[in-house]
This record gives C-alpha cells, structure tokens and sequence, in this order.
C-alpha cells in the first residue's frame, strides 16, 4: 500500500551533530522512517520496521535549528531507514536547500531511478550507497529482501551512475559478522576500478533514544 503521509512525518530520528557520517564534514543527521529491506544487522531496526512508534519531529522546528546552527554545519546528513521509500522526497530536500547547507544523503542503492533524479536537479551534493558484500550473499544480507540478480543490476546501475558524476557517489561495505576476509576482498572486486568503496567497522545496533 503507498504511503500518503506528508513528508515531514517520515522524518523521525535526528542526531545533531556528527563526526563520521560525512567523512571530513561535521554534520547534522536527519533519519526518515521505513525500508524496502530486511538486514539481519540493520543498524536501525526501529526506524527502517517500526518507524511509526518512533515521535515525529516538528518541520518548523527542525529548519529553525538548522539555519540557526548553519555557521557551524557543513552540512546535512539525511539517513535512515531508506530515504528513496518516501514519498515526497524531493520536497523534503528542497526544505533542506532552502537552510544554505549541503545535503549527503544514505542509500541502500535498491532505487537507481531515484538516485539518478535527485543528482540530475541537484537536490543532493553526495550519495553513499551501501555494497553489502558479493552479490550472491545479498539475499542472506538482506534478510531475503534482495535477490543476487536484483543487486548486481541495481547497484550495476548506481557503478554507472557514479562514473557519469565523478566525486559525487561513494560506495561503503559494513564489515557484518557474516562478511569473511574473503567475502570483504569479493566485495572490493565487484566495484569497478577508480570509484571509491569504503570499509566500515559492524558497531552496535543505533538505540532509540539517540535518534529521537
Ligand atoms: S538497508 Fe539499511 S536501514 Fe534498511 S534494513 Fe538494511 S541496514 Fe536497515
């Protein structure tokens, strides 16, 4: 069923600022509700599954605090759950634009279509797009969400995408318990040469309340 509600209801987690989700920029993170996938070690269960329990912010609010603390951001983070599953996208960025910042937005790479809007009108400066290892285990990583056939030709889509936008999309690989050194090495391999992939340190499940 589509989800109706305003934008603003999906977002629903924020982290004021932050030191590693921008790699070199201190940002502020902003969470929207929901995801089309179902890790395992999904680093924010409660905001990708059960994001309606979680208290909605304020639009009002938010934008007030953003433009107020905009001399010492360099801009914003918008996370999730998976932003490109909500609709209205579009206008919750140009909410973002309109306080002066940058915005990076997360993605789990499921909606190349998406993506490739959002860069096209330039309503994000940066995508980082997750590789969750070698193609033939994304249906373990995914919770069965994602088919190995499904991966390689969504994230194939996102390698083209990059290439098309030099030093705009890059790609990261959370070292979950299931990945092996050798799955960690396939995962390296399947990103095309020249585009950058990060490898990230598997922490702890998010809790609620640092989101909230
Ligand atoms: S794609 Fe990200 S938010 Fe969605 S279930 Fe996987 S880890 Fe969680």
């Amino acid at each position: 069923m589509t989800d109706t509600s305003p934008v603003w209801d999906r977002v629903r987690g924020m982290v004021p600022v932050s030191l590693c989700d921008w790699p070199g920029r201190v940002t502020c993170v902003l969470f929207t509700g929901g995801c089309n996938l179902r890790c395992p070690t999904c680093h924010n269960a409660a905001l990708a599954w059960t994001w309606k329990t979680l208290p909605a912010l304020s639009r009002e609010t938010v934008l007030a605090d953003l433009r107020r603390r905009s001399r010492w951001l360099d801009g914003i983070t918008l996370s999730g759950g998976e932003p490109t599953c909500v609709a209205g996208l579009e206008g919750l960025l140009a909410d973002l634009a309109d306080t002066g910042l940058p915005v990076k937005l997360d993605s789990n790479g499921s909606a190349p279509g998406v993506l490739e809007g959002l860069l096209r009108d330039n309503l994000v400066q940066s995508l980082a797009v997750d590789v969750k290892g070698p193609w033939a285990m994304y249906p373990q990583l995914t919770g069965q969400t994602m088919t190995e056939e499904g991966a390689r030709e969504s994230l194939g889509q996102v390698f083209d995408l990059a290439r098309r936008h030099p030093g705009r999309i890059y790609f990261r690989c959370t070292k979950v318990p299931a990945l092996s050194d050798a799955d960690l090495h396939a995962t390296r391999v399947q990103v095309p040469e020249g585009l950058p992939l990060n490898f990230q340190e598997f922490v702890p499940p998010r809790m609620e309340q640092d989101v909230a």
